[in-house]
């Protein structure tokens, strides 16, 4: 668990960012200079872990060190003005992350299938070919599957629990479910009890929105709201890909924190 305080700077930090170590645009010190443009306080960095798929968007096992020191090395020349912290977006799939970082986000980019995983955020041809191959074509059936993976990422302990319901990402262009349908929501409400004795903060993420998939932030309303019935804290994050991407909307859906 993290030492540090992570909601301290409410809307002016952005703890969810990736950079070209990962499948971000910017180098760390051209989203360190945009953050300090921007008026922030911090910025947290958080490079995909490496893919158990060894894909090209996660780092490369052999790259985290240099990361590693280059985040820190910019914590240092950026000291007194702005707070520069060094986290991984930790999948549950994932070799172990390293243990000095400040932060770990843990996320579910994939569902585990037999002979491998379907990739939840890939596209949405991927997510429902592989529910038609492994699920049968029930896609709660599926979705039962995605949000059972959050027992594991439990046991991770991760601080922040990365856009719960990733698996809605294309629900908007293609209707492979209902997220109101009851099977989804006792899924996705499992996934939640999973984690709040990890006492990890719960993501409110913009990313989505910033890269044109959907109009409202991950989680969706009702797991939100079932998020706070049970006692989770939640932070905005905007999950940004590119410099001029950071805090996304944040000045919008803050509203969703209170
Ligand atoms: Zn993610
Ligand atoms: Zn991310």
């Amino acid at each position: 668990m993290s030492k540090l305080d992570l909601l301290k700077y409410g809307t002016l930090q952005d703890l969810h960012t990736h950079t070209a170590y990962c499948d971000g645009k910017h180098t760390p010190e051209e989203m360190v200079r945009a953050a300090i443009a921007k008026g922030l306080k911090r910025i947290g960095f958080s490079g995909h872990s490496p893919s158990p798929r060894g894909e090209d968007y996660a780092m490369k096992p052999e790259a985290i060190a240099d990361y590693v020191a280059t985040v820190r090395a910019l914590a240092k020349k950026y000291e007194g003005r702005i707070e520069v912290l060094c986290g991984m977006e930790q999948d549950v799939y994932s070799p172990p992350a390293p243990k000095d970082l400040d932060y770990i986000i843990g996320s579910v980019h994939y569902i585990k299938v037999k002979d491998g995983y379907i990739t939840v955020d890939y596209t949405a041809d991927e997510l429902r070919r592989g529910c038609l191959t492994y699920f049968d074509g029930d896609p709660y059936a599926m979705c039962e599957a995605y949000f059972a993976a959050y027992d594991e990422l439990a046991k991770l302990k991760p601080d922040i629990v990365g856009h719960i319901d990733l698996i809605t990402k294309f629900i908007e262009q293609d209707a492979l479910f209902d997220p109101a349908h009851p099977r989804y929501l006792a899924a996705a409400f499992g996934a939640v009890d999973a984690m709040i004795p990890t006492g990890a903060l719960f993501e409110i993420n913009t990313g989505a929105l910033s890269r044109g998939y959907r109009s409202t932030p991950y989680p969706a309303e009702p797991i939100l709201t079932y998020i706070r019935s049970r006692g989770g804290k939640v932070l905005l994050t905007g999950d940004t890909h590119r410099a001029e991407n950071l805090c996304y909307r944040f000045d919008e859906w803050s509203k969703l924190l209170y």
